[in-house]
């Protein structure tokens, strides 16, 4: 079957007598036995409840892997990945990563021994410097956010196997509809759920998925061990949403190809950061290893005033941290979704203080590029207010 046709043809409630289409929300905590000494499927939804089973089976299925996770949020995710690592251990990792997790290799992990470094892995033979003999994890997002850098997930999967090491992929950006990271040699793809797997903003959730059954064991073992599994309701949802993921993302992408060509047009425009335009340099790459470029992207204006602006005057995107829901979003960032990122790594990653990051919804283009053209301020405009702030820094 194709992708299209996975979405929605999945046994949605597979046992139940009563054959429902859409998959019941199992909103239990425990599970009566039927014998003393041995347990049924389930017995307490902490270590399994069918709504999950549901959900990590689909989307296992998706990401063309053997055994899916579901956690309470992105972040649980990507600590249950962390948690296979043990003192001593590093992670070398991509320098472009979202801010939280930049904040927990760095702040929280640390505190149990394990190391964390970051170089640009858009930059194979640099990055390949950079591993150490304890290094267990090369961890990248491709392409990387905000910068939109695509990282070569096939190269860097051999290149991390012939050291020793595991890939692991944070997909969110993309979608198992856009990319398949196993499928090009990755150890582990994971995702913030919350992204365009729910597509809606409306639930927090995160996943694993693993090829290897003993890898599954493992994270299974954290999951149940550690108790931060995705709630029945949450993974009602995320089915839910799930299975409009490719007309959703068609139409996202389809609104910011047009959008990233008025931007490139535009002289109020420094740079757009976007591969899926043919001038972008990580396109021919994005095309070879996805099938399309998403809905994410980054542009600079020519100041942070005009930056600033653009951000607030701008009515159909709103101003939120996050990405991919059907809602145009808007967000700086650098004192956004990448505030968390420790001082010390911040002052290193060439992140323009001026970056707009869009994330595109199904609205209609035209309409969103008549919102972005309204919210660019003219080049006057953007020196009246520059003048003015710094009257008012004057005190004047
Ligand atoms: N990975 C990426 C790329 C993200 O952007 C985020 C959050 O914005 C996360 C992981 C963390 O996910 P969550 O917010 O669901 O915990």
């Amino acid at each position: 079957m194709k992708f299209a046709s996975r979405l929605v043809q999945f046994a949605a409630a597979p046992g139940d007598r009563f054959r429902p289409t859409a998959t019941p929300i199992y909103q239990t905590a425990t599970f009566e036995q039927e014998h003393a000494d041995r347990f049924g499927d389930y017995d307490y939804s902490r270590s399994g409840n069918p709504t999950r089973t549901v959900l990590e089976e689909q989307v296992a299925r998706l990401e063309n892997g053997t055994r899916g996770f579901a956690f309470a949020s992105g972040m649980a995710a990507i600590t249950a990945v962390a948690r296979t690592l043990r003192s001593g251990d590093e992670i070398l990792a991509d320098s472009d990563l979202y801010g939280g997790t930049c904040r927990l290799f760095t702040r929280i992990l640390e505190r149990s021994g394990i190391g964390a470094s970051y170089a640009d892995a858009s930059n194979l033979e640099a990055f390949a410097a950079r591993i150490t003999p304890r290094t267990r994890l090369i961890y990248v997002e491709s392409p990387t956010n905000p910068l939109l850098r695509v990282i070569n997930l096939g190269a860097l999967s051999e290149w991390a196997h012939r050291n020793g090491a595991l890939l692991v992929v944070d997909n969110s950006l993309m979608s198992p509809y856009l990319q398949r990271p196993l499928e090009l040699g990755a150890d582990i793809v994971l995702h913030s759920a919350t992204k365009f797997l729910c597509g809606h903003a409306d639930v927090t959730g995160g996943v694993v998925v693993v090829r290897d059954t003993r890898l599954a064991e493992e994270i299974y073992f954290l999951q149940n061990a550690e108790g931060n599994a995705l709630a029945p309701f949450d993974c009602f949802l995320l089915l839910r949403g799930l299975k409009t993921l490719k007309l959703r993302v068609d139409a996202q992408q389809r609104n910011t190809l047009a959008i990233a060509g008025f931007l490139a047009a535009d002289p109020r425009v420094a740079r757009v950061y976007y591969p899926g335009l043919a001038s972008d340099p990580g396109y021919a790459l994005q095309h070879r290893q996805a099938t399309g470029a998403g809905s994410v992207l980054s542009f600079t204006t020519h100041s942070m005033e005009a930056a600033r602006a653009v951000a607030e005057r701008a009515q159909m995107f709103q101003i939120c941290v996050s990405f991919g829901s059907i809602h145009s979003t808007i967000s700086l960032p650098g004192c956004m979704s990448h505030a968390s990122v420790p001082p010390e790594i911040a002052a290193s990653r060439e992140l323009p203080a001026e970056l707009v990051r869009i994330s595109v919804g199904i609205e209609d283009a035209g309409d969103l590029i008549a919102d972005l053209d309204q919210a660019l301020p003219l080049a006057e405009v953007e020196q009246a207010e520059r003048g003015l702030a710094s009257q008012l820094a004057e005190g004047r």
